[in-house]
């Protein structure tokens, strides 16, 4: 089973950290930053979808007063158990790229700067 392996030191990354931190996961032997590679994001995105639009097509079926809401509200549950399970059983991990990805610096408002104590370090 190569999936959820730290490619370092060849351990294994726990199911749960997968799923929760796909974009950010640090492996807990050598402490490499590791990231869940795109394809199996998108196979879990897709599956997710799937199972959405399958509960919502069953749900739709029942006849309630909250005929309207209940397919709605069963389709997002399904995306979001679904599409993180199997996130947690196809994710292979990758190394993380080393810039991280850039915060929107500075949105271009006019009436921007004084709100802020600017407390925050760490800028160049
Ligand atoms: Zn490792």
């Amino acid at each position: 089973m190569a999936v959820r392996m730290c490619p370092h030191c060849k351990s294994e990354i726990s199911a749960p950290e997968v799923a929760a931190r796909s974009n950010d996961i640090e492996c807990p032997k050598c402490g490499a930053r590791l990231e869940v590679a795109p394809g199996a994001r998108t196979i879990a995105t897709l599956a997710g979808l799937a199972a959405g639009a399958i509960a919502w097509r069953l749900s739709i079926g029942s006849t309630s007063d909250l005929g309207g809401v209940l397919p709605t509200l069963y389709a997002f549950l399904a995306f979001g158990v679904v599409s993180p399970l199997v996130l947690m059983f196809t994710a292979n991990l990758r190394d993380a790229p080393l810039v991280a990805v850039a915060e929107p610096a500075h949105a271009p408002s006019p009436a921007g700067h004084g709100a802020g104590g600017g407390h925050d370090g760490g800028h160049h």
